[in-house]
């Protein structure tokens, strides 16, 4: 059966035209879903009981199941299980500006960076549209809050489930749905080139992140298997053109590994490569895992790559951080689990 959770609302109004109803039905049903959070057809008193049969007949409202929930001060991480019994996690961070979720777009990762505990676990599927909405409807009503911001950074490569990933946002981002405004949800990918050509014909004011991890096509071979296919420049160039067709600012994420990208030499390049876009750097201290033998690079280090990057007049962060005690870092919430069970 059809999930009414991978729908969007155009895709409502055209199923109720579709079935001889007015298309304004599809706001009503929207609202409910969203604004009312009722997960029971029976319960949608506007709409007429011929109408909510055929629907029920048509769709399910999907469940998802959460079957741990681990708590910080700031920073509470939850592991879903999937139908199918596949586990997937994502990571709510209170910030004072607000509720930020971490969501995850698919089982496992086929990216295989080999920093990140994600792909550890080949990808298994893709997450439904529906599957990703849910993390935001079930840890709002688990929490009785409203998640102001989205990221799209925890397992799985957006862009490898493109279309799915679209239409959740497309979702969470409608006025009758959700309401997350455009400029509060970020996808970040490791950079794949056609995909961002996609995004970028798609046109939408979606902030875009990029993890690049490396100031040379050198490392970042070593470290992130995508670059093998899409070189530095490549990506560089495409990055180029959305900026200047969307006038909006690039994020490079930057993971700190100790004595693989951390150098004073890596910050010069890095400053080089990026001078004159419009973008800025977040540099990410590293979250060890007990799998992966990278280290975090020290606070001093941290701070001089900062300091060079700034020099240079590149625009940076260091990125606060969150959950490490949690298991925050992509993929480790699951793995651990796996491994105790
Ligand atoms: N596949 C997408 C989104 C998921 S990863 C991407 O590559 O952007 C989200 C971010 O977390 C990426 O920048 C990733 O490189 C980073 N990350 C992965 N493992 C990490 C770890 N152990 N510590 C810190 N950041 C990590």
């Amino acid at each position: 059966m059809k999930n009414i959770y991978d729908y969007t609302l155009e895709e409502l109004e055209e199923y109720f035209i579709s079935i001889g109803e007015k298309k304004f039905k599809a706001i009503q049903l929207f609202e409910w879903l969203y604004k009312k959070r009722v997960d029971d057809f029976d319960l949608m008193s506007n709409i007429k009981i011929d109408t909510l049969n055929k629907l029920k007949s048509e769709f399910e409202i999907g469940k998802l199941e959460i079957i741990k929930k681990q708590e910080d001060k700031d920073v509470v991480k939850y592991l879903f299980n999937l139908n199918d019994n596949n586990k997937v996690e994502a990571v709510l961070m209170l910030h004072d500006y607000g509720n930020s979720l971490c969501v995850s777009t698919q089982v496992g990762c086929n990216m295989g960076c080999s920093f990140c505990e994600s792909g550890r676990l080949k990808k298994v599927r893709n997450l439904s549209t529906y599957e990703m909405v849910m993390q935001i409807l079930k840890i709002e009503e688990d929490l009785n809050l409203r998640i102001s911001h989205v990221v799209l950074m925890g397992i799985g490569e957006p862009f490898d489930n493109y279309d799915n990933v679209i239409r959740f946002i497309k979702i969470i981002n409608s006025g009758k749905g959700i309401d997350i405004g455009a400029r509060h949800i970020t996808v970040s990918t490791c950079g794949i080139v056609p995909k961002i050509e996609e995004f970028i014909k798609d046109g939408n004011q979606i902030n875009l992140a990029i993890s690049l991890h490396a100031p040379n096509n050198e490392i970042r071979d070593k470290i992130m298997k995508i670059n093998k296919v899409y070189k530095i420049e490549e990506l560089i160039k495409v990055l180029k053109k959305y900026i200047e067709k969307t006038n909006r600012r690039v994020t490079f994420e930057y993971i700190l590994l100790d004595n693989v990208n951390d150098s004073k030499e890596c910050a010069i390049e890095l400053s080089k490569l990026l001078k004159g876009m419009n973008c800025y750097v977040n540099l990410i201290p590293y979250n060890e895992t007990s799998h992966i033998e990278y280290k975090k690079s020290s606070k001093e280090k941290i701070m001089n790559f900062y300091d060079t990057l700034k020099k240079n007049n590149i625009n940076v962060t260091i990125r606060r951080e969150f959950g490490s005690k949690v298991d925050a870092a992509c993929g480790q919430l699951r793995a651990n689990y796996e491994e105790a069970i």
